[in-house]
């Protein structure tokens, strides 16, 4: 573990050459960092990417890729079917950039297409979406962007490269928030941005960020100097060190060691998944499950397209008895853990109406599939006879 801020440069024809991006090499810990360094490797090779890069939170993820796309005035097309901090972040703050998203139902693909205009800079969507667990259809929605000259945005945060790796349908960039599966134990923030690689951001006018003069670099081009890794360059040498969202080499430790047994969990939080998801099916005092790994599920024929292996630990199901039942059955479980996280190697389950979504408008819960009778459930690696066995018993207590 580098635990330290900076690094002892050679002379100062070295220090010159980093401060130029001349040479890249380690300057100080806001930008880059060994440990760090080891991550953005590693889930750069899991996903497919040419480079990544890793920063303190998945919510900062998105931000530093969205601040290698956009300037003030431009607009950006967003999945609605995405997690509520998101939805707060994309709908209200980045507006004091002066950049505007418009939110579609990535499943109405002509909705998808009207919504671009000539200031749009990307699509954004979920792979697996949170609260829902929807697979959208990643291959489609990267021919819109693409005939539109822009690129795809897909946070796999949930599916995790081990179900669906985007960049192989045709995404651009690839964010996830590294606090879930991949750290898998709820106890290190982080968050990655990847790069696909594949993008010519020269091809249009849309991106001077990328393929214009970079002022605090000696007005270098950064798609003409760094090709296949400009993104990822950008992404630690203009949004990293502006922003100051990066990550500590003490979290980048505990989610390599997480990474490590990735496959194992997300083989057997899929499996968890789908018995209880089938189970709750049954269930007398249930009115509808919405898991995309059930044949019933309309998202189980585009889910099964994308993953192979599993379909993820999250999804939600709904209360016969409204917003009171809802929220008894999260005050009535007790091996299952009543928190704010999804991703944990334990049971979470979350009401979403009063808490992670409760700053959107009615309407707006509805159609991100957080009404009032919602519950949200984050599958984990117990045995799944002790997690039906929780349910159980806390269903009972709200009917
Ligand atoms: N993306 C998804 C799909 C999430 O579920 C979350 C958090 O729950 C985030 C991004 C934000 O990640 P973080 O909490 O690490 O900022």
């Amino acid at each position: 573990i580098y635990q330290t801020a900076c690094y002892q440069f050679k002379d100062t024809g070295h220090a010159a050459d980093l401060f130029s991006l001349d040479q890249l090499g380690y300057v100080y810990s806001r930008l880059t960092n060994p440990t760090v360094d080891a991550l953005q490797k590693r889930i750069a090779a899991l996903e497919g990417g040419t480079g990544a890069t890793a920063c303190s939170s998945g919510i900062s993820a998105i931000l530093l890729a969205l601040f290698n796309l956009l300037q003030s005035g431009d607009e950006f097309v967003t999945s609605s079917r995405i997690y509520g901090g998101t939805v707060n972040m994309l709908k209200n703050s980045v507006k004091q950039f002066g950049w505007k998203a418009v939110f579609v139902d990535p499943m109405n693909l002509d909705e998808v297409k009207a919504a671009i205009t000539d200031k749009t800079r990307a699509i954004y969507a979920e792979s697996f979406a949170n609260p829902e667990g929807h697979c959208c259809d990643i291959e489609a929605l990267a021919t819109i962007a693409h005939d539109a000259g822009i690129p795809l945005i897909i946070d796999n945060t949930m599916a995790t490269p081990y179900l669906i790796r985007p960049i192989e349908w045709g995404a651009d960039v690839v964010i996830s928030s590294t606090t879930k599966f991949m750290c898998g134990n709820g106890s290190s923030m982080g968050g990655v941005v990847v790069e696909g690689g594949k993008f010519d951001w020269s091809q249009n006018d849309k991106f001077p960020l990328m393929a214009g003069p970079e002022p605090s670099y000696n007005n270098i081009n950064l798609h003409e100097k760094f090709g296949d890794q400009a993104f990822t360059v950008r992404c630690h040498a203009v949004g990293l060190r502006d922003l100051g969202n990066c990550q500590s080499p003490m979290n980048a430790y505990m989610t390599l060691n997480g990474l490590e047994t990735l496959a194992l969990r997300m083989e057997r939080h899929s499996e968890n998944a789908l018995t209880v998801a089938n189970w709750l099916t049954e269930h007398p005092d249930v009115s509808w499950v919405s898991y995309c790994g059930l044949p019933s599920s309309k998202n189980f024929a585009t889910a099964s397209k994308y993953s192979h292996k599993g379909y993820g630990a999250v999804f939600t199901f709904g209360a016969k008895g409204g917003y009171e039942a809802a929220k008894t059955i999260v005050e009535s479980v007790e091996m299952i853990r009543h928190v704010a996280n999804i991703g944990d190697t334990r049971t979470l389950i979350i009401h979403p109406a009063s808490t992670t979504h409760s700053q959107l408008t009615p309407e707006m819960q509805e159609q991100v599939g957080s009404g009032p009778s919602v519950l949200r459930i984050s599958i984990g690696i117990e045995h799944v006879d002790d997690i039906i066995a929780d349910l159980n018993q806390a269903i009972a207590k709200a009917s």
